[in-house]
């Protein structure tokens, strides 16, 4: 597990929490937003850890016995709180309110880590709530979340927020490089994941492990293409997951952002997605400039929509509309 001063990138968060724990200036609760796959949960760990470690240096020694424990995931004082399900539950509060209470074990610190806390139910998040307001002593909580405007006003106004934002292509290449000691994959596929990553370490680390979902994606949406204009039985089925659908969209920001660059340039080496070139040059041929721009601003718009929680399927159907062009067709 990474300590503070591993962390590559987020500096600014980085030094604010290494000084607050230098000064024993710590927050009774903190809330990590950004992106998916920016490595808010690493800091966030990394954060849990030092906070737990009896040598009280600024970060985790990496040495003494409470560093050891939250490394296994076996410290008593650290508790990891995610969704059951679909959402973190009234019940799974009401526990953590409960031994909130209780004295800690090590430093007489407890940290509660909530994962996705933005999927706290209302009741959970009320439960919560009143914990926050009066938060019993040594107590810290880490709320992590990639949509902070699903969560409760009245929790976040009770949070130091940390925004992460998104890493240089150098710190992706950076990070990919620590993760892959064991050199799973080759230097040219981390070169591609971490251009298409768009800053996101922890997207560039899942597109090398499982290269297969990014082809199946583009795939979709070529299909769908294909299918044009509006046909009415779309291959949709698989996007009623948010995170699928998230990641549809951002496949066809990156594909079609190709497709414009081929349009305008006709060069293959300002392309991203290069292994798909031959997909590129026909969808090149399937649109006209002014379209792809229209289908460009949709799906930003679209992704911006998704993480300020907008209906999923409204979403999903105006993008559809301008990919197969349904909305002309019925203007005729
Ligand atoms: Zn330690």
């Amino acid at each position: 597990m990474l300590s503070l001063r591993d962390v590559v990138g987020h500096e600014q968060v980085v030094k604010s929490l290494q000084s607050a724990l230098a000064n024993n200036f710590v927050n009774h609760a903190y809330t990590f937003s950004g992106p998916t796959g920016l490595g808010k949960k690493s800091v966030g760990f990394a954060f849990a850890r030092a906070l737990l470690c009896r040598c009280n240096q600024g970060d985790a020694c990496g040495e003494c016995d409470d560093c050891n424990r939250s490394e296994r995931g076996l410290h008593p004082d650290l508790h990891i709180i995610s969704p059951e399900g679909n959402s973190i539950k009234i019940h799974q509060l009401r526990a953590v309110q409960e031994s909130a209470s209780i004295t800690a074990y090590g430093m007489g610190r407890q940290v509660f880590l909530i994962l996705q806390a933005e999927k706290m139910t209302l009741a959970a998040a009320n439960c919560f709530l009143k914990t926050l307001e009066e938060p019993p002593a040594g107590v810290v909580f880490i709320l992590i979340t990639d949509e902070p405007a699903g969560m409760l006003p009245t929790v976040l106004s009770r949070c130091q927020q940390y925004r992460f934002s998104r890493l240089s292509r150098e710190k992706v290449l950076r990070v990919l490089a620590n993760k892959g000691s064991g050199a799973y994959y080759s230097v040219e596929s981390a070169q591609v994941a971490a251009e298409l990553s768009e800053g996101c370490p922890g997207r560039a680390l899942a597109m090398l492990e499982d290269p297969n979902k990014r082809i199946s994606r583009i795939e979709l949406l070529m299909r769908i293409v294909r299918g044009r204009p509006g046909s009415a039985f779309l291959p949709v089925d698989k996007l009623t997951e948010r995170e699928d659908l998230g990641e549809f969209i951002n496949s066809v920001i990156l594909i079609f952002r190709d497709v414009l660059i081929w349009q305008l340039t006709g060069s293959a080496e300002l392309l991203i997605n290069v292994d798909r070139h031959s997909d590129i040059i026909e969808l090149a041929g399937t649109y006209v400039k002014p379209e792809v721009m229209d289908i460009l601003i949709t799906a930003e718009k679209s992704s911006d929509y998704l993480a300020s929680n907008v209906n999923q399927r409204l979403v999903l159907d105006s993008l559809l509309f301008k990919i197969t062009g349904q909305w002309d067709d019925d203007r005729g």
